[in-house]
């Protein structure tokens, strides 16, 4: 475990503020603070023990399973359940947060590139 909890499990105690879609059990989303998509929203587990999708995979499958569901239910209300579901994996790959989190990104992304942001 890190020695700081990270910025989204400050969210998740309500230390800082987010602006929240989903909330259960397990998983947070929230609107993300730099959207890169006309729907950018980020599916964060609340427990910050998997700093990213392959500790997660390996750890807890089921977790990451309700974060893909999570993912089309949100995309289901926001973007006609299409959607783009990014997990940056290391800092090379972009990855600034580690606590592991989906980002979904959806609402005209056809005509775009592959690049998450
Ligand atoms: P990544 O670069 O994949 O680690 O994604 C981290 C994401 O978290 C970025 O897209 C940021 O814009 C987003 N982010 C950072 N701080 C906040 C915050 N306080 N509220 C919402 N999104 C945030």
């Amino acid at each position: 475990m890190p020695a700081e909890p990270s910025i989204f499990s400050k969210i998740v105690a309500g230390e800082i503020p987010a602006d929240i879609v989903r909330d259960t059990e397990r998983l947070i989303a929230f609107r993300d603070i730099a959207p890169q998509a006309p729907v950018h929203i980020l599916v964060v587990p609340k427990s910050e023990a998997y700093r990213d999708v392959v500790e997660l995979a390996a750890g807890d499958p089921s977790l990451l399973a309700e974060m893909v569901a999570m993912g089309h239910d949100i995309a289901r209300e926001h973007c006609d359940g299409q959607f783009r579901l990014v997990f940056n994996t290391g800092e090379q790959a972009g990855q600034t947060v580690f606590h592991v989190h989906a980002h979904v990104m959806g609402g005209g992304l056809a005509e775009g590139s592959l690049a998450s942001g």
